[in-house]
């Protein structure tokens, strides 16, 4: 099966897209035939640990890569994390379920995928031929950042630079990325916000002079953003394994299936469950749930993309995205491989900052998906009845998806069993749970963490605990016109 550019460029095979990253025309790689799943895969998937379900995925979507060779890595990539389950779901109350995807070493779901990634990124480039270096450039709203460079530190033949914007993520967060080792690892922060150290990672790709600059380096670029395919593949991974799970228990019928509400932000992980439901997965509607960056709400409420609106910080900073950028696949779905039209909605993005579907795409989106959002007040009362009402303590991201999934069950009396996705550990925002659940906060970040252990028994993870002793190991800071120059000048310091 070949992967095509969401924009139309010539396909390639999946290792060749893992390595790119990006398409040369900057579209996403797509691939254009889904396998599709049975009933009896399912029950088969259920029987088996998790890596060997995230093997058998990964085949399923990776041509060129074999169940047998993706078995090893996978176990590799998910023994570091505090669970054998991986992925779990946990029952909370009212046929409603909490898809835990947060127990890797960083505490956020993009370990998930970019535990993973190296892995796929180190065999594809022995299969394309690919001899120097892979330079990972990578722009981060916070969660990123860490889990790239945790993924990727001192794997040969790769480095990996990230960016955040400075003053735009949580303390733990900034933390954990200015405190990170590795020989091959470099941090900068950027003087914008995070669509700014997006748009300018982009811009870096799309730079023949920047381009010239990494080949007398001997190195090549390449992405461990979610719009790079070696991260969509295991996102898919764990919605099939959910669904695996809730089938084999007996919580949910292949008949009336289940729906699935995702704290949203680049659209890259409600994307993956949008494929697994196109994999065959008893997955009924897909609820998006942003925080007051709200522009994918009124998206699939009106048809409209228009992100030219204020940009909000919020509590859950991973969803502070106005640009979401995987939503260039489903625009490509919704298209039916039109690239053409793919393109001519990114052009109008980018010259007018707007874009409306037509009408048979705007009653297909919304037959797929339903938009919600709640602002930092509906997110901290939603934390904190799930917190009363069912002693589940969540963070602040998979509190707008608690949120969102309330307001979804009231304005359609949709009573089909729910899937919440929690993305990130309550400790990677501590602050501003024990605020949301009325614990006293210490002024300092990092104390927050052990009165909010100490206030509700659900003990703290190691890796947070770590983190106030660490010391930091990087400081630059750029302007948004200079993260060329950041990088040069990270790989100069690494000599
Ligand atoms: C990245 C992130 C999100 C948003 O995921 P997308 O794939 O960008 O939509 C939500 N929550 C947390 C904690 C994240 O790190």
């Amino acid at each position: 099966m070949p992967y095509i550019s969401t924009r139309g460029a010539a396909p390639v095979t999946a290792p060749e897209a893992i390595v790119r990253g990006i398409g040369p025309d900057g579209g996403l790689y797509v691939p254009t035939s889904l396998p599709r799943l049975t009933r009896a895969d399912f029950a088969a998937l259920a029987l088996l640990p998790y890596p060997a379900r995230a093997a058998r995925a990964l085949a399923l979507l990776l041509d060129g890569f074999s169940e047998d060779e993706l078995l090893p890595m996978a176990n590799a990539a998910y023994a570091r994390f505090d669970t054998p389950a991986v992925a779990p779901v946990a029952a909370l109350t009212e046929r409603r379920y909490v898809l835990e995807l947060f127990h890797g070493p960083t505490l956020a779901f993009k370990d998930m995928a970019l535990q993973m990634l190296p892995h796929l990124m180190t065999a594809s480039a022995r299969k394309t031929g690919e001899t120097r270096e892979i330079a990972i450039l990578t722009a981060t709203s916070g969660d990123t950042g860490k889990a790239a460079l945790e993924g990727f530190r001192d794997v040969e033949g790769t480095s990996v630079t990230v960016f955040y914007p400075l003053g735009g993520v949580s303390a733990v967060q900034e933390k954990q990325m200015v405190t990170s080792r590795g020989k091959n690892v470099h941090v900068a922060a950027v003087k914008g916000n995070f669509d700014d150290a997006q748009t300018g990672v982009k811009a870096l790709f799309a730079d023949p002079a920047f381009a010239r600059d990494m080949a007398s380096l001997g190195k090549t670029l390449s992405s461990a953003n979610s719009i790079n395919l070696g991260r969509l593949a295991p996102q898919v991974a764990y919605y099939l394994s959910a669904v695996a799970d809730l089938l084999a228990q007996g919580r949910i019928t292949w008949e009336e299936g289940v729906n699935i509400c995702v704290p949203t932000g680049n659209f890259g992980n409600i994307l993956a469950a949008w494929y697994a439901k196109r994999m065959g997965a008893p997955i009924r509607r897909l609820i998006c749930a942003s925080n007051r960056n709200d522009v994918l709400t009124d998206f699939i409420r009106t048809g409209v993309y228009d992100r030219r609106r204020e940009f909000h910080k919020t509590i859950s900073p991973s969803m502070d995205i106005l640009i979401s950028s995987n939503l260039e696949r489903y625009l490509w779905e919704l298209s039916e491989g039109d690239c053409a039209q793919v393109r001519s909605y990114m052009e109008q993005l980018k010259i007018e900052g707007a874009y409306t579907l037509n009408e048979m795409s705007k009653v297909h989106m919304r037959s797929a998906f339903f938009g919600g959002f709640a602002d930092d007040g509906a997110t901290a009362a939603a934390i904190r009845r799930a917190w009363v009402r069912e002693r589940y303590l969540a963070d602040p991201h998979t509190g707008v998806a608690f949120s969102v999934s309330e307001d979804y069950r009231r304005e359609t009396g949709d009573a089909t069993p729910l899937l919440i996705v929690s993305t990130a550990s309550p400790y990677k925002f501590s602050a501003d749970v024990a605020a949301a659940i009325g614990v006293p906060v210490p002024e300092d970040a990092f104390d927050a963490a052990d009165s909010l252990e100490q206030a509700t028994g659900v003990p703290a993870p190691q890796a947070v605990k770590e983190l106030k002793s660490l010391p930091v190991l990087h400081t630059r800071v750029c302007e948004k016109d200079g993260m060329g120059r950041a990088v040069l000048d990270g790989f100069a310091d690494s000599q």
